[in-house]
Parts: C-alpha cells; sequence; structure tokens
C-alpha cells in the first residue's frame, strides 16, 4: 500500500477511527465505511475502563494527542474496591491512575463520539448503513467476529458515589469478573464470563445481586447490552497481508480480562503509520505487542488454571503493592511466563475451524 492516495477502512470503532484519523492528517483520502449508522456500535453511553497499563505512556496523553483539540470525558481511577471469592473487600490504590473511566457511543464527549469529530475535522469520510467486505478496503476494523467471552451489563443513572469495583469468585463468574462502575450519576454493572457462554445471564444476575448487598445497587431484572470478546492470537508473519487487520478484528485484545480499547487505538495507529512508512504490519506490531500478547496469554492460563488460588493471589498484590505497577507487573516478560504461555498453546488448542483465517495463530474459539 506504499505510496497509496486513497484509504478505505471498514469498520468506525476505536480501531478503524485512529487508523482513519492518523492516515486523514497526513493527506490521505480516507472512506470509512460502518455497518450502522454511526458509530459506537452498540454502546449508548456505556462506561468503560481505558487502561494505563501496562504501558508507561499515560493513556490520556495518548488519547489527547489523537483528538487534538476534541474534548472527551475522562474519569481518574486511582483506588480500586476488589471482592475476592470469599467475599472480603481489598482496595487496590495508585499513584498514577491505573485507568480512565470514560463513555462509549456517539453522544460528542464520548470516545467514540470524539473520535469522529477529529476525523471529520482531519476530512474522513463517512459511509454508514455500509457492509464492507475485506476483498473492498485497505484496512479491517470491524471487531471481533467470534466469541471466546461473553458480557451482560446494565447502563443507567444513578445516585452511588463514584467509584470502581470488581469480584473475583468462578460461583458468580467463570473465568471471568463482575464489576460495577460510577461516575458522575452514570453506573455500570456487568458480568463478563469467559467460556461459559451459556452462564452469562445467571451470572449478571448474580453480579447484581451481590453488588445490591455490598453497594447498594438497585434491582435490575434485564440487561442493556450483551457483548462478546474474541480472543485470538494474531499471526506476525500472515497480518503483513492486505487488508490490514487491526482492533478486536485483527487480535489486538488483552486476554486476561478482555480490556481491548487501547489495543484498539494502538493498532489502528501503527497499522496507519505503517501504511504511511511502507513498513510491513507484522513485524512491526510484533515489536510493540508481541511480548504482551505472549504475557497475556499466561496470565489467563494461570488466571483459568489457579482458580480461586490465583484470585487470592491477585488481591494480596493490590492490596499491599500499587495497583497500576500491579497492572504493569503482570505483563513484565520472565521465563516462567514464557513457558506458561507456550503450555497454554499447547492446552488450548487451536480450532480445526478456526474463523479467523490467516490471521490466526491461536484461538480457542468457541462452538455455538
Ligand atoms: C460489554 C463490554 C464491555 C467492555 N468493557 C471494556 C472496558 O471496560 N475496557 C476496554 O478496554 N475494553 C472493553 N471492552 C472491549 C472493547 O469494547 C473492544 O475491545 C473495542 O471496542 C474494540 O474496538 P474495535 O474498534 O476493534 O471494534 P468495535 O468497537 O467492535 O468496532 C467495530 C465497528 O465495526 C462495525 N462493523 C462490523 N462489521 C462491519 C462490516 N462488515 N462493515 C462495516 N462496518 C462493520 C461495527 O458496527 C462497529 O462499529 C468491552 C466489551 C464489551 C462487549
Amino acid at each position: 500500500m506504499e505510496n497509496q492516495e486513497h484509504v478505505v477502512i471498514a469498520g468506525a470503532g476505536p480501531a478503524g477511527l485512529a487508523s482513519a484519523i492518523t492516515l486523514a492528517r497526513a493527506g490521505l483520502s480516507v472512506e470509512v465505511r460502518e455497518l450502522r449508522g454511526d458509530v459506537g456500535g452498540h454502546f449508548r453511553g456505556n462506561l468503560q475502563l481505558l487502561t494505563n497499563y501496562p504501558d508507561l505512556e499515560d493513556a490520556r496523553t495518548e488519547l489527547c494527542s489523537l483528538l487534538g483539540s476534541v474534548p472527551v470525558s475522562l474519569w481518574p481511577q486511582r483506588s480500586a474496591q476488589l471482592f475476592g471469592p470469599s467475599g472480603k473487600c481489598v482496595s487496590g490504590r495508585s499513584s498514577e491512575p491505573f485507568g480512565y473511566l470514560l463513555h462509549r457511543g456517539p453522544d460528542p464527549t464520548a470516545l467514540d463520539g470524539a473520535l469522529k469529530r477529529a476525523a471529520e475535522e482531519a476530512g474522513v469520510q463517512f459511509r454508514f448503513h455500509t457492509r464492507a467486505r475485506p476483498e473492498e478496503v485497505d484496512i479491517v476494523a470491524t471487531g471481533g467476529a467470534a466469541a471466546q467471552g461473553v458480557a451482560r451489563e446494565w447502563f443507567g443513572r444513578t445516585e452511588l458515589p463514584d467509584g470502581f469495583h470488581a469480584v473475583f469468585d468462578n460461583r458468580i463468574c467463570p473465568g471471568g469478573f463482575g464489576y460495577l462502575l460510577v461516575a458522575e450519576g452514570y453506573t455500570v454493572v456487568g458480568a463478563a464470563v469467559v467460556r461459559h457462554r451459556e452462564r452469562a445471564q445467571e451470572a449478571f444476575h448474580k453480579t447484581v445481586r451481590f453488588f445490591r448487598e455490598r453497594a447498594g445497587v438497585p434491582r435490575i431484572e434485564h440487561p442493556t447490552l450483551s457483548g462478546s470478546l474474541d480472543l485470538f492470537l494474531p499471526d506476525p508473519e500472515r497480518t503483513n497481508m492486505r487488508p490490514l487487520h487491526v482492533g478486536e478484528a485483527g487480535g489486538f485484545a488483552d486476554h486476561l480480562f478482555g480490556f481491548g480499547i487501547r489495543l484498539a487505538l494502538q493498532s489502528g495507529v501503527l497499522a496507519a503509520q505503517c501504511v504511511l512508512s511502507g513498513r510491513a504490519f507484522g513485524p512491526a506490531w510484533e515489536e510493540h505487542f508481541g511480548q504482551r500478547f505472549e504475557m497475556g496469554l499466561a496470565n489467563r492460563f494461570l488466571y483459568e488454571t489457579g482458580g480461586h488460588l490465583a484470585y487470592r493471589w491477585f488481591l494480596s498484590k493490590a492490596s499491599c503493592s500499587d495497583f497500576r505497577e500491579v497492572g504493569q507487573a503482570l505483563y513484565k516478560p520472565n521465563a516462567a511466563k514464557r513457558a506458561l504461555a507456550v503450555l497454554a498453546r499447547a492446552v488450548w488448542k487451536k480450532q480445526p475451524d478456526c474463523i479467523h483465517g490467516a490471521q490466526c495463530v491461536w484461538c480457542r474459539l468457541q462452538k455455538g
């Protein structure tokens, strides 16, 4: 794609918009084709966490340089209430934010709305209500294609005080976690489960009950949003091929907790820089994210095989160390974790009917 003047991107999520802004600012003509009628996918104001680990660079600084002068609402998080399997609560505190809460969706101060405005200011053209096929585009940013993880959540107004709460208990959310996030009168309460997709609804009700007893959330009968997380490892050799896959469509998400916004933004920017410089995308992302993916896989393996023991270890670390630094340490490469990643790949073998195609070097696709 060297010296290309016109670039077509499929998907107006964080990954596609980050690519679009970077390319348009460099003077290319950019068209984004989006299936829905606006940006933000199925998110309508939902709160999410923009992680501020394992990267040393501050996530707010990184996002603001992408947005230019376009404002976005961000709530820095320096304290988390974390509940373990026994119901015991510990506080994880950090001197620098371990993350920023933000809204998702088309609102101008939500992440997707702000990215759209920055893209329009850079001259990006949007075609909404348009399903793009990979063979028609240069960059695919269409989000996940399969579900290894499922989340159910409720989003609405609240009088609860601001806060970040999570519960780690396999009897509530098998292989995942429950969460209650509150920022300036908005709240999201949800359950993420990995593998046991059929138990997502039950996990949601158990999570609501748990936080009703612990934090006073109201009785909620039905989730307002269901979503899935697609966890696979991209293949550095195959990801040079056109079209480039970015964000969750390219496997750029964290295997431990499924956080994908920051990697979506970073992979989108990186792919655009590769288009501009003519550098191959595969080696570029391998250099930036390769080790982190391996550590993420090892972390997930520990999380699932260690079960409640692993959750207790995580909480004890969180309670006596800086919480952001705990997040950073989890991704620090070491020989034991490298060996665990190899073991994880061997135990969770890639399925022969994997639908990620040439991009995928490893996944544990579920059917159904
Ligand atoms: C309930 C839930 C909670 C989450 N919470 C967090 C969190 O707190 N922190 C975090 O970091 N991550 C979180 N995630 C993950 C995060 O939402 C994703 O990692 C992130 O949105 C991925 O961005 P993306 O741009 O790759 O894809 P998406 O945001 O999925 O965007 C893809 C876009 O492509 C469009 N599209 C799809 N197919 C086509 C097509 N054929 N043609 C054109 N357009 C198409 C879609 O409509 C969509 O707008 C959560 C996910 C869920 C489901």
